[in-house]
């Protein structure tokens, strides 16, 4: 096992090195596939005689594409709905979250429970006491409540979860639809990075901060899973970035901005004293270069912009879900890659820049739900896009056609016509059947003659009916 372990943490490694990411490597691989079942055949079917008795024509058949026998058949995808579905969603977009995944169960055809969250009650009773009137009550249905109600829910068998919270909760969804072997689609959370380049025209400066700042601060007050978290910048233009950042919180905010009514509010009292303490660890404090006040009774955090907080902090660490800006200034751009790549795969990256080698560099060495250059949050309004998670962001994607696609199973259905069949396919095995499955198998019309006509040199797998 401890060799095994070793030899896990190699292939990761190797993973990171992007050698398996190469177009060349691939191919590479796929080849050598193939060479390994021509030049193993025998072997192979040797095999599957000796461990299942199967004889090597039943063998052969059974490996290859749908070959010439199937002649007069045609082949379709019929998407079919899952069956009863269990939507459960989260509060920081308690309609968008709620009714987007319940647009494609309906579409694809299921019944639907929606469990929408308590933490926006006002939201959640519109969506219960609301969509009775509008939908078929027998079909779609309502329900209320928080973690108990969840785990009773939880408990029921479905044919599909779809879950939009934290990844700690999104493990107890899973664990609980392991016992019934039902497909979950998992929308969670993290850190998602801002990278901002160098840019060398004013304009594009501020169009990138505004878009920032509407991205954090904008989106819920820093409450929603693709707000921006911390952003990367390098040093020697950090200064600059900061300053301008500072001026267009004034401008969008205001001076004060717990009177304009232009930022959200933090959800609840358990949400801001989280994050209250983050901003009380000494270290933290020392870095914070704009805001940091707070008023707990109205439940309001001013923009905060906190420059180089420690990389080992919670600020760091863990979500933030809330107006706290960690700026983290790196020596050159670049090394944002490994800084992201080192960290688990957010479900959102941004990336302000001008240069095609940076975004190139970007998509093909960074991993996450969605890549957005030059601004945020507008993925998520793309509905010809998917939007989901990838590793400790989630998995499973919604949207548009894609949230078809997930409260659907895809069902293959082959319709085959009695005009044609050919008693080569059948039993009982003769060399010369053998040689009509195999140019069967390549389209070989003139060997398909030779065969017949009994012209065709018997195959080198002839031997196979020697010692069968
Ligand atoms: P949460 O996990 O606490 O709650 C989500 C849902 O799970 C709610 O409906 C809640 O009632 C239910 N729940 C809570 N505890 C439970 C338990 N013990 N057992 C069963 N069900 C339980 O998350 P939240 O506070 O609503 O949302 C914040 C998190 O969700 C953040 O991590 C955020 O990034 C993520 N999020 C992701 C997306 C996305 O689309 N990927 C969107 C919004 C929020």
């Amino acid at each position: 096992m401890e060799t095994f372990e070793k030899e896990m943490n190699y292939m990761k490694k190797y993973y990171g090195s992007g050698e398996t990411k190469k177009v060349s490597w691939r191919e590479s691989q796929l080849k050598g596939l193939r060479r390994f079942l021509i030049e193993k055949e025998e072997d192979i079917l040797k095999a599957l005689m000796l461990d299942l008795g199967k004889h090597q024509v039943e063998a052969f058949r059974d490996e290859a594409k749908l070959p010439q026998i199937a002649l007069l058949s045609s082949a379709e995808i019929v998407p079919e709905p899952l069956g009863l579905v269990l939507i459960i969603s989260s509060w920081n977009f308690p309609f968008g979250l709620s009714l987007e995944p319940l647009i494609g169960a309906v579409a694809a055809g299921n019944t639907v429970v929606l469990k929408p969250s308590e933490l926006s009650p006002a939201c959640s009773s519109i969506l219960a006491l609301g969509l009775p009137n509008f939908l078929d009550n027998k079909a779609i249905k309502v329900v209320q409540g928080g973690p108990h109600e969840s785990q009773h829910l939880l408990q029921q068998k479905w044919d599909k979860i779809f879950f939009t919270g934290s990844a700690r909760v999104g493990k107890i969804v899973m664990s609980a639809a392991a016992k019934h072997l039902t497909p979950v689609t998992l929308e969670l959370g993290g850190k998602c990075p801002a990278v901002v380049d160098s840019l060398s025209s004013s304009w594009d400066l501020e169009v990138a901060v505004k878009r920032i700042l509407v991205g954090k601060y904008g989106a819920c007050g820093g409450q929603a899973c693709i707000a921006i978290d911390y952003v990367l910048v390098e040093n020697q233009y950090y200064p600059k970035l900061v300053e301008l950042m500072k001026l267009w919180i004034k401008k969008m905010f205001g001076e004060n901005p717990k009177d304009s009514n232009t930022i959200a509010r933090i959800v609840n009292k358990q949400h801001l004293s989280r994050l209250k303490n983050l901003l009380a660890d000494p270290e933290i404090k020392k870095s914070v270069v704009y805001g940091g006040s707070m008023d707990e009774r109205n439940l309001f955090i001013e923009p905060t912009i906190l420059l180089n907080p420690p990389l080992e902090s919670v600020i760091m660490t863990e979500e933030i879900f809330g107006p706290l800006l960690p700026i983290i200034t790196v020596d050159k751009i670049e090394n944002s890659i490994k800084f992201i790549s080192s960290r688990p795969k957010p479900l959102a990256l941004y990336v302000f820049s001008k240069d095609k080698t940076l975004q190139n560099r970007m998509i093909s060495e960074t991993s996450s739900g969605s890549l957005t250059f030059n601004d945020a949050i507008l993925q998520y309004a793309a509905d010809s896009l998917p939007f989901g998670g990838v590793g400790e962001s989630g998995f499973g994607m919604y949207h548009g056609k894609f949230s078809f696609d997930t409260f659907s199973s895809q069902k293959a259905v082959v319709r085959r016509s009695f005009l044609t069949d050919f008693w080569y396919r059948y039993p009982p095995w003769t060399l010369n059947k053998f040689q009509l499955l195999e140019v069967s198998y390549n389209y070989d019309y003139l060997g398909l003659l030779l065969v017949l006509l009994g012209l065709k040199t018997p195959s080198k797998r002839r031997s196979y009916f020697a010692n069968p």
